[in-house]
């Protein structure tokens, strides 16, 4: 089965569902360590590009998934599951409602999460190097940022594991580009300072402007009625279903027998 999709930012092509050879790709544990699992999927299940978008992949028939937007990464691998198992996927999450502690299972559409497409202005921001303004609403100075690529979420985990104390500041520090009036050597030292007000606003101001989609869901626990959002979860069980299953059974199966 294949199909055409249309990312976030434009970027159109055909993609089919995953084979069971692409099982290897997420078991491989080197891949894994460095982040390029998603890489090797996206390649493996676009069969062509119809329209690059925004996207400049000179006479190559794939797209160079590091230079794509993290938005239409993850657009493109949830419509890859799309194709592979249908529109519905269904998960289990702990209630988040400590006096019940239920497992909830829900199942979503994933055809119908919200999706933010992006705008001519990021567009242009976007084509004109990568480059987005904004101004700091507590420390006044203009601040030129970046949307994240594919490269990009390949280095965020090891800056993570760098920094686990400080992970906002090398969050900003890694997409703010340039702050007027701050010099390089000093960016650090800057974002460390920020009012929280000013680092709230920058991460609102990454979110506005980028494209994607939603994964913020709410459900009702069918125990205690507590509504509560949840990340949609994305990890190997999204792609490999049948581990899932497994678990669940083995779960259901240890909690009859006690
Ligand atoms: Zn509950």
């Amino acid at each position: 089965m294949s199909d055409v999709i249309t990312c976030p930012s434009g970027l159109t092509g055909r993609i089919r569902g995953m084979k069971v050879r692409e099982e290897r790709i997420l078991a491989d544990r080197k891949l894994a360590k460095h982040g390029g699992q998603m890489d090797q999927l996206l390649e493996s299940c676009w069969e062509e590009t119809l329209d690059p978008g925004p996207y400049d992949f000179g006479d190559a028939a794939k797209p160079d998934w590091g230079k794509v937007l993290q938005g239409d990464r993850f657009f493109a691998l949830l419509m890859v599951r799309v194709q592979t198992y249908g529109h519905e996927y269904a998960f289990g999450v702990g209630c988040q409602n400590g006096a019940c502690r239920a497992r909830i299972q829900w199942e979503v559409d994933l055809t119908q999460l919200p999706m933010r497409a992006l705008s001519d202005e990021s567009r242009a921001a976007f084509l004109a190097g990568n480059r987005f303004e904004t101004t700091l609403p507590d420390a006044g100075n203009r601040v030129v940022f970046k949307l994240l690529t594919g490269d990009d979420e390949r280095k965020l985990p090891a800056l993570q594991r760098a920094a686990p104390d400080r992970l906002l500041s090398a969050v900003l520090a890694y997409r703010v580009l340039e702050i007027d009036g701050v010099d390089a050597k000093a960016k650090r030292q800057f974002l460390e300072e920020l009012t929280m007000r000013d680092a709230d606003f920058l991460v609102d101001e990454f979110d506005r402007v980028d494209c994607g989609v939603d994964t913020t869901i709410e459900i009702e626990c069918p125990e205690c009625f507590l509504a509560q959002e949840v990340e949609l979860p994305f990890d190997k069980g999204f792609f490999l279903p049948g581990r899932d299953r497994t678990a669940r059974r083995r779960a259901r199966s240890s909690s009859s027998q006690a």
